[in-house]
């Protein structure tokens, strides 16, 4: 798969490019064609403007035929000038014809209603073929060799190309086929290039006349286009592809092997705890800390824990990390909370946690060992993960009988309905970041915060916001009632002994924004 796709892209970029190259060749030559035409169509008028103002009364005279020849070699896209009265030719450059040669109908009428037509023969003159176009009027013919209007020299010999009446769809001038179908893909556009099976096709519209210029080349062209480029590309896919898969493997095998290097950094102490406090936001005074685990790799590496504690969890490793983070907590934090008996510590727990007595049994054992009271344990549990099921409500009823004040993680990205969470023993619901960070925003969603506080103050629950990292949200989330908060505008995690610092030497809280 991984090497299939990038050579299936060089493929599509091979013929993409092949396609775009060649349009852009039609273009050009569509557009030369277009260039020469109007040069000559210039030269058409240019005679007949010259010989229409001499105003002689007999086309025919002897000074007029003289007048032709020298107009005809003025304009040196013009064989010859002549003069046709119906349908005839009745002389030109070459003498006079008799009665005339006759023309037959014309190959089409211009807008103006001057007939042109392609693929005259005079006889006794010149073995070619010519096109003759007349003015109306004046009746006044330009002699063109057939293809003098689109003779075009950079022309490869497979490209058709050449003119065709915007309003007939006949052909004027052309080398090569032209088919009329073709003329539909224009519209009323200037110019458009598309690919029809076999041709790669550009046409583009005179502005000021009523013809259009085409260009068509084969489709051959675009294989030979396409081989050179699938040398280059091919190779390059099958690298990027090759690569990719490399990456990959690399990334499964890291992937696989995280819950067995999980395993030997719980026996390297590899895991340790940093501690992120907790203010009341009326006053700016630390009250709490949150413990946040962390796996620093041998290698120096840092594992976050989003990343790290799923792995725990899905592998049966979660009875060992937590009861790891209770010993760090304990061992970290019983000098603290011996020298400020109002201060607590909050602890995660995985919803696995509240299915066994594990976890609970551990936090007992633990808070005697170190002489630690009850209150200064707070437990965190997730809204998302916490299973409406009698053995979690019953872990979360023994913790609340030891003491132990539970505060719901992540309030409000859960599904629990408000019956639900009536009958759970809860003290605290934390207010996830992801509502914090939208007041002020305007958002919509921004109105959901409001609500969220609302239901924490029907429910009796004393609130803490999560990720607060501006002044603007601490003084709404103050002034609508919300008690504690944590964030980095007040600080980051740190370790224990800078915590126990920050309780011994308060500082200023924040300033609030005014208004
Ligand atoms: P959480 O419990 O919601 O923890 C809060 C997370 O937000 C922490 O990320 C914290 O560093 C981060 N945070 C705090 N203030 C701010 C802020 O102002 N802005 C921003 N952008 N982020 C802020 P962390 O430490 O990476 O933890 C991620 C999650 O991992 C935690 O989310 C928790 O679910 C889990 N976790 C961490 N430690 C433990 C643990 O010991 N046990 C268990 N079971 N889960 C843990
Ligand atoms: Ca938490
Ligand atoms: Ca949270």
């Amino acid at each position: 798969m991984v090497i299939a796709i990038p050579v299936a892209a060089a493929f599509y970029l091979a013929d993409f490019h092949s396609l775009r190259a060649q349009e852009e060749h039609a273009a050009q030559l569509a557009a030369e064609v277009l260039r020469r035409a109007h040069r000559v169509s210039g030269q058409i008028d240019s005679a007949v403007k010259t010989l229409t103002a001499a105003g002689s009364a007999e086309p025919c005279s002897h000074a007029n035929l003289h007048l032709m020849s020298r107009t005809s070699a003025e304009n040196p896209y013009l064989v010859a000038i002549g003069y046709v009265r119906n349908d005839r030719l009745m002389c030109s450059a070459f003498g006079t014809h008799g009665a005339g040669i006759a023309l037959g109908p014309p190959t089409l009428r211009s807008k103006l209603g001057n007939p042109v037509w392609n693929a005259v023969s005079l006889p006794g003159i010149s073995e070619n073929k010519f096109m003759v176009a007349v003015d109306g009027v004046s009746g006044y013919a330009a002699i063109l060799a057939q293809d003098g209007p689109i003779a075009v020299e950079s022309a490869e010999p497979d490209a058709n190309h050449g003119l065709y009446n915007l309003r007939t769809r006949r052909v004027l001038a052309a080398r090569g086929n032209f088919h009329p179908d073709w003329a539909q893909h224009l519209g009323e556009r200037s110019d458009v290039q598309f690919f029809d099976g076999a041709f790669v096709v550009a046409l583009k519209r005179s502005d000021h006349y009523d013809y259009a210029a085409f260009a068509a080349i084969p489709a051959d062209r675009l294989h030979e286009g396409w081989i050179s480029l699938i040398f280059v590309l091919v190779p390059l896919g099958i690298g990027a592809g090759i690569l990719l898969a490399l990456l990959m493997l690399r990334y499964s095998k890291y992937q696989s092997s995280l819950p067995a290097q999980l395993r030997q950094g719980l026996k390297n102490n590899e895991l340790y705890l940093v501690y992120q406090p907790i203010v009341e936001l009326a006053s700016g005074r630390w009250v709490g800390a949150e413990a946040l685990l962390r796996w620093r790799r041998p290698n120096g590496e840092m594992v976050p824990p989003d990343i790290f504690i799923p792995i725990a969890e899905n592998n049966s490793l979660m009875d060992k990390v937590t009861a790891r983070v209770i010993a760090l907590f304990a061992k970290d934090a019983a000098h603290l909370l011996h020298a400020h008996p109002g201060f607590y510590i909050g602890l995660n727990l995985s919803a696995r946690d509240f299915e066994t007595p594990h976890a609970t049994e551990h936090l007992r054992q633990a808070l005697a060992q170190w002489s630690i009271g009850p209150a200064s344990v707070h437990v965190e549990v997730t809204e998302r993960l916490l299973v409406n099921n009698a053995a979690s409500q019953h872990s979360m009823q023994t913790l609340r009988d030891m003491g132990i004040p539970i505060a719901l993680d992540d309030f409000g990205t859960g599904y629990s309905s408000l019956s639900y969470l009536t009958t759970l023993p809860l003290d605290y619901i934390k207010i996830d970041k992801s509502f914090v960070e939208t007041i002020g925003t305007g958002a919509v969603t921004s109105e959901v915060i409001a609500h969220i506080i609302e239901i924490g103050k029907s429910l009796k629950l004393g609130m803490i916001a999560e990720g607060v990292e501006t002044t603007a949200q601490a003084d709404y989330l103050r002034t609508h009632g919300v008690q504690f908060a944590q964030g980095w505008l007040f600080s980051r995690p740190m370790d224990i002994a800078q915590l126990h610092d920050g309780i011994d030497h308060p500082h200023a809280p924040p300033p609030a924004t005014p208004g």
